[in-house]
């Protein structure tokens, strides 16, 4: 099993210099490597006969500073030949040119040797990984600056004494020790992040005897429970229980806070000290609302989980797609632009984003799989629109939490109703999946084409005995967080 502990450090203050220095000397080397991919990349592929597109210089293979140097540089392994005398994967990839020319790099820049060598492999490696995304269908890698390049990797000659650790190059360094690492793990790579409060270590660890926790299989699938995610609650399961949302962001003493501690930052002299200060305060608050969301989300999920149900059904929501900005209007006849209902939207976004439900989701599913349960993903089309009595789907049904089917007049509480469909939709999903192998051995699958019937059986059972909104539990939950 693979994982990862997160310790705060608590580096000297020539440690922490240091580590400053390193995140900035490699933030640049990342940009050189991207840059040089991108150059190269040009030209090969677009320019032609041109070597660089600002300077059209042409290109040769004498003065070519790209070809030289860059990513195509020495594009060929030596040795390593295989039993039939051919070269095996005789090409290297960019990022194998790159790292071997991590030595040219320390002779051109004799600072940059101060760094620990795999540091910098492993920051090559970095844009590689960048790259695999961009291939997968993700976006292009990007250029770095101080706010999104705050972190470096090590992998080997990392110690671990008590509560101190080795960092190779910068030496020993106390931390707090949160938590033991287990027996039987070994170190596989320790990442170091700055963050607005100091420096955190990231510890991947290993244990290839310890199994990888695996979800149960939709066949041993009995009970469910649906999960409805909202805004003025944050969960509503389909056994009745709601789930508050502390708003930890969007809560009205917060955002005034941080609307004043911004003023702040905005009237003083840009690039000044006290600027840097105030700064600093505001990247602390948003620090504590993000671990506060962090707290509580492992609360929730660990609520939900441990119901007594073998598979959780939620959303399969599109949030990126729900935080896209409405389409710009323009009036034809003026050119002016019109209202577009954005700025009404930009208060809902930031609803959305605080309650962060893709985070929530995978906590759950990780806490479901550490369990031997399961979370089934459904698609929540019209889950609040749809009558629960007569099926008829309609956007008037809903007004609020309150809902009143237009057409045969079901009343019920919205959200617990979607949560209940979403429930039913992934009890569905489990049944389908049941009758797929049953369907290609036809006689002697007869128990399993029935266990569905009896699953059914059960789970109206223990419907059945759902708890109404407002019991005990739900206290207690809220009891918990004031
Ligand atoms: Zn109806």
């Amino acid at each position: 099993m693979l994982t990862n502990y997160v310790y705060k450090l608590r580096p000297n203050v020539s440690q922490s210099e240091k580590m400053d220095n390193w995140v900035d000397m490699l933030r640049s080397h990342y940009n050189w490597c991207l840059n040089d991919r991108i150059t190269q990349y040009n030209q090969q592929f677009i320019q032609g006969d041109y070597c660089d597109i600002r300077t059209k210089a042409e290109a040769c293979p004498i003065s070519c500073f790209v070809s030289k140097n860059g990513a195509t540089g020495e594009p060929w392994k030596d040795g390593k030949l295989d039993k039939e005398g051919n070269l095996k994967n005789p090409r290297r990839s960019a990022g194998d040119i790159q790292i071997t020319s991590l030595p040219m790099l320390k002779q051109a820049r004799p600072w940059y040797a101060d760094i620990d060598s795999t540091v910098l492999q492993q920051n090559v490696k970095r844009l590689d990984v960048a790259y695999k995304n961009f291939f997968e269908g993700r976006g292009f890698p990007q250029f770095k600056n101080r706010s999104n390049f705050t972190s470096f990797t090590y992998t080997v000659g990392i110690k671990v004494q008590g509560n101190k650790i080795y960092l190779p190059k910068i030496g020993w360094m106390r931390f707090h020790n949160s938590r033991l690492i287990p027996d039987g793990f070994t170190i596989k790579a320790v990442t170091v992040r700055k963050r607005q409060d100091g420096w955190y270590i990231s510890v991947r660890i290993e244990d290839k005897s310890v199994p990888d926790y695996i979800s149960k299989p939709l066949t041993e699938v009995e009970k469910v429970i649906g999960c409805d995610l909202g805004i003025t609650k944050l969960v509503h399961l389909s056994d009745g229980h709601q789930i508050d949302n502390p708003k930890f962001a969007t809560n009205k003493k917060t955002k005034h806070l941080l609307k004043v501690r911004q003023r702040r930052v905005s009237r003083k002299v840009k690039g000044s000290k006290n600027r840097k200060k105030v700064a600093k305060k505001v990247g602390r608050l948003h620090k504590r609302i993000s671990d506060k969301r962090l707290a509580y989300q492992w609360y929730v999920a660990n609520k939900i989980v441990s119901r007594n149900v073998d598979a959780i059904g939620l959303e399969n929501l599109n949030v990126a797609g729900m935080l896209r900005r409405c389409k710009v209007k323009v009036d034809e006849k003026t050119g002016r632009f019109l209202k577009n209902g954005q700025s009404r939207k930009k208060g809902l976004n930031r609803s959305i984003s605080d309650a962060s439900w893709s985070e929530l989701t995978s906590k759950i599913e990780y806490l479901a799989a550490k369990q031997g349960k399961v979370v089934i993903k459904v698609n929540p089309k019209h889950s609040s629109q749809e009558c629960r009595n007569c099926k008829h789907i309609d956007a008037a049904n809903r007004e609020g939490e309150k809902f009143i089917c237009v057409r045969c007049g079901h009343m019920d509480h919205a959200d617990l109703g979607a949560a209940k469909t979403i429930r039913d939709r992934t009890l569905s999903l489990v049944r389908e999946d049941f009758a797929k192998p049953s369907a290609s051995t036809s006689k002697s699958s007869e128990g399993t084409v029935k266990r569905p019937k009896q699953r059914k059986e059960t789970s109206a059972r223990s419907m059945s005995k759902r708890v109404e909104p407002g019991n005990p539990s739900d206290r207690d939950i809220k009891a918990a967080m004031s």
